[in-house]
């Protein structure tokens, strides 16, 4: 087989790429390891940025997202059971949120793939990546109960944080940038309307808390846990009563709770590969970074990378410069490093880690008070959460 762009993992990254490329008339061949229900139902991220939902509607693919997607303009920050909304168009000139699910983003993209462009095949699963550094970097994977070859001018590894594509790079020229945080995410899908009309950031004695959602019918909550918890250990009637702990606020909000369909733990890491490049190969989305989910970043710095690569490209096909191909990894990593810092900080902002003191306790509050009653503060957040410009 041979195309232009090879592209490794058919997440949000893979695909929106394939679709980004056949809107400029240029080929691709999307290779995914699972199969398309998998894909389809794997539930993750959640918010899209203002910018992410620009690219996938001038992309083509907004329509169900402008229907059944919520647009978000404020998100609410609980601590000392008080309660304090962020206005984020207020603060940023305009910019919000949209929640809409990323299986939902998945859904969408595969159709219009399976519909108008290049092959995607799912249950093809990429060995290696070969002679990325030559002129003829190549994909060996397996389908079918076979192993064949895909050629390539270009190969983009989409294939997240346990892919392949990484290691294709010289240990001698990668540099790994490494956090792990002392407790994870517990996560519970409840059918049952959210009890806010936006999301709930709460940070409590006992620990984090998120209230969010998927649909006005699905809500979608989160507690901080240990590192290393079993999902299993945790009944749902423990779960909704932790989160009524630590949501609890002084006036008269209440807790709905409703049948728990999906419970899991998510570990929390901050990971940054550089460089982003390597010759012909172009790593993309979780496969160079991952972020702690606090800040709502992982799909929108996806999506950051693979606009960046698209627009590079076809900057070369039509002008003959390599430069913003040169400056792929360069030009990403700026944005990269923005959304670790505010991953960071809002992880270190909400969670309490397991050895924390009382001053530790005093000074988050402190930062809390501080955006609560400074709008330079707030902006700061908002600015952020709101996303940083693309490219
Ligand atoms: C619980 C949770 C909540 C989150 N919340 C948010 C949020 O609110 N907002 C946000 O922006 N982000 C969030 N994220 C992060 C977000 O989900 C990821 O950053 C996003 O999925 C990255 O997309 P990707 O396409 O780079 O990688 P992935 O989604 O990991 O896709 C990689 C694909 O490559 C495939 N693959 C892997 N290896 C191979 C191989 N060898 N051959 C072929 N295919 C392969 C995989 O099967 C997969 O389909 C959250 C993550 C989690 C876990």
């Amino acid at each position: 087989m041979r195309t232009t762009v090879g592209i490794i993992g058919a997440g949000p990254a893979g695909l929106l790429l394939a679709r980004l490329l056949h809107e400029a008339g240029v080929e691709s061949v999307v290779l995914e390891s699972r199969d398309r229900a998998y894909v389809e139902q794997r539930q993750r991220a959640g918010i899209l940025e203002q910018g992410t939902v620009d690219v996938l509607r001038a992309a083509g693919a907004g329509e169900r997202m402008d229907r059944e997607g919520l647009r978000h303009d404020g998100i609410e920050l609980r601590f000392d059971r008080t309660r304090h909304r962020v206005d984020l168009p207020a603060l940023t000139g305009g910019s919000a949120v949209t929640v809409y699910a990323q299986t939902e983003v998945c859904k969408d993209l595969i159709a219009l793939q399976l519909k108008e462009g290049g092959p995607l095949l799912f249950g093809a699963e990429a060995l290696a990546v070969e002679d990325a550094d030559g002129g003829h970097p190549r994909v060996r994977f397996r389908h079918g109960g076979r192993e064949d070859v895909l050629h390539c001018d270009y190969v983009v590894g989409c294939d997240g944080f346990w892919g392949v594509a990484r290691r294709a790079v010289p240990a001698a020229l990668s540099r790994v940038f490494e956090r792990t945080y002392p407790y994870a995410w517990l996560g519970i899908l409840a059918d049952v309307p959210p009890s806010h009309d936006e999301l709930v950031y709460a940070r409590h004695d006992r620990g984090f808390a998120l209230l969010s959602m998927r649909s006005p019918a699905v809500s979608r909550l989160y507690l901080q846990v240990p590192e290393g918890t079993d999902a299993g250990a945790w009944s749902d009637e423990d779960v909704w009563d932790e989160l009524e702990r630590r949501l609890e606020t002084g006036d008269d909000w209440r807790l709905d709770r409703g049948p728990v369909t999906a419970k899991s733990v998510t570990p929390m890491r901050s990971f940054v590969h550089e460089p982003m490049r390597y010759g012909r190969l172009f790593l993309a989305g979780d496969a160079a970074h991952i972020v702690p989910p606090t800040g709502a970043k992982g799909l929108n710095l996806a999506v950051g990378d693979v606009v960046t690569f698209a627009r590079a490209l076809v900057h070369e096909r039509d002008t003959g410069s390599a430069d913003l191909l040169d400056a792929y990894s360069e030009t990403c990593l700026r944005r990269v490093w923005q959304a670790e810092r505010f991953s960071y900080d809002m992880t270190t902002l909400l969670h309490r880690a397991p050895d924390a003191t009382p001053f530790d306790d005093r000074v988050q509050l402190a930062r809390l008070r501080r955006i609560a009653g400074s709008r330079a503060a707030e902006t700061d957040l908002a600015e952020a959460y709101t996303g940083f410009p693309l490219g």
